[in-house]
């Protein structure tokens, strides 16, 4: 048990963190052309947050939340999603004040006590983003193009964006009580966590992923035949703001979204190549959110997009991270004399940003050069007792195998020369 990480957690290993660090890297820089601004918020927070915010009708407050009470029995939540938790903050610290609309991003881990599988873990990471206090679909328009422009930059094929109204609290009551006229005969037919549904939450009901919940609700009415004249509207508005845009989306009347405050836009990004997990990307609006959890009426658009699931679809596509650098340098030292001069050498050379490797386990010179190519090293700097003794190190190009002799102490400016000329070689500018 000890040397077993629990159940729905993955280790992220030396050997995937570059995949990792290239959709965070690039994550980032989308949200810096797009004017989004970082923000980070506890791993937990109060149980109530969670219970208010994300609707007590959900299956995350229903059964997938990490609740605990800590020393003094305060109730506390690991928390199952972002967005409560901005919001959260978005009102504490009375950043409605300042000028709106107010653009976030963030990357968090999330847990969840779900049913382990592909794409499916108890701790799994998001990518998120939120508008507060714009109202127009603009800002709807303005996070899908946000999501979009970073998912295409990865270069992940076959992923179709989708979209739908989920209404408002004037058109959906009616239209529940629709829904529940339309389902309550098949009652027998649902499953136990839908017939649970038709009461508390019947939308849920069209996202159930059963097969005979499926067979039932394929001829349901749909929210987008009962939009009110503002939702409806909306709804024209955001399309028009997409076609405007350049970017290609389906109109899908299922998408419900498993979160209680959404209203308005809902939409998806969905893989071709993910299976029964197979929704990359989530979000829409939640006018409601922030009133809720106590602040100033503030309207709200954002998305969750799951870090695990995009770098499923990436592979599943064949896009490719850039493969990690490998090292500038490897110093192959023989005997001591030649060991101390590689610690000096090698000391000098990162104090310059140059990335340097030794070998520290007494290997031949072999060893030490099989080390330089398994390290990727573009060069090997050879020291032994001729190089010692006349000051100089032998620098061997890596590449090409060519050898010469350098100065100690001009070692860093040659790799620097080189490394300017390579890079203007493979731009293709010349030097
Ligand atoms: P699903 O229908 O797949 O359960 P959801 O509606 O619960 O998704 P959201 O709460 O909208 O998902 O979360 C946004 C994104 O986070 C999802 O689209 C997915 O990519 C990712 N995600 C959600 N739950 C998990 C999980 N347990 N493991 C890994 N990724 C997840
Ligand atoms: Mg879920």
């Amino acid at each position: 048990m000890i040397a077993t990480a629990p159940k729905g957690t993955k280790d992220v290993l030396p050997g995937q963190i570059h995949a990792w660090r290239h959709v965070e890297e690039s994550y980032r820089e989308a949200c810096r052309r797009f004017g989004f601004q970082e923000i980070r918020t506890p791993v937990f927070e109060h149980t109530e947050l969670f219970s208010r915010g994300v609707g007590g009708a959900t299956d995350i407050v229903e059964k997938q939340m990490y609740t605990f009470d800590d020393r003094a029995g305060r109730s506390l939540t690991l928390r199952p999603e972002g967005t409560a938790s901005v919001a959260r903050a978005f009102v504490e610290n009375r950043l409605y004040a300042e000028m709106q609309p107010s653009k976030y991003f963030y990357g968090i881990s999330c847990f969840r006590y779900e049913k382990p599988q592909l794409g499916r873990l108890r701790e799994f990471h998001q990518l998120g983003a939120e508008i507060f206090g714009a109202g127009g679909m603009l800002a709807d328009a303005e996070v899908i193009c946000l999501a979009a422009d970073f998912l295409g930059g990865l270069g992940i094929g076959g992923l179709d964006l989708r979209v739908n109204s989920v209404g408002c609290p004037s058109c959906r009551p009616a239209y529940r009580e629709l829904l529940r006229d339309f389902l309550r005969p098949s009652y027998d037919g649902l499953c136990e966590t839908c017939r649970k549904r038709l009461d508390s939450n019947p939308m849920r009901i069209l996202d159930c992923k059963s097969p005979r919940c499926r067979e039932i609700a394929a001829d349901a009415p749909r929210m987008l035949g009962s939009l009110c004249g503002p939702c409806a509207s909306a709804f024209d508005e955001l399309k028009g703001h997409l076609v405007a845009a350049g970017l290609a989306f389906t109109v899908d009347a299922g998408i419900v979204r498993g979160l209680d405050y959404y209203t308005k836009t809902a939409f998806e990004f969905v893989s071709d190549g993910l299976g029964a997990q197979d929704t990359v990307c989530g979000g829409g609006r939640y006018d409601g959110l922030i009133e809720d959890i106590g602040g100033p009426g503030t309207p709200g658009v954002g998305f969750a997009l799951g870090v695990e699931r995009l770098l499923l679809a990436m592979e599943s596509s064949g896009a490719k991270a850039p493969e990690p650098e490998g090292a500038d340098a490897f110093i192959a030292a023989m005997g001591d004399g030649a060991r101390a001069a590689a610690l000096g050498l090698m000391r000098r050379l990162r104090g310059e940003g140059l990335r340097v490797e030794m070998d520290c386990l007494g290997r031949n010179i072999k060893g030490q050069m099989k080390l330089a190519d398994r390290l990727n090293a573009r060069y090997a700097l050879i020291i032994g007792d001729d190089e010692l003794r006349d000051g100089v190190v032998t620098i061997k190009d890596m590449r090409s195998g060519e050898q010469r002799p350098v100065g100690m102490r001009d070692a860093a400016s040659f790799l620097r020369r080189r490394d300017v000329a390579e890079q203007r070689e493979e731009n293709g500018k010349g030097i």
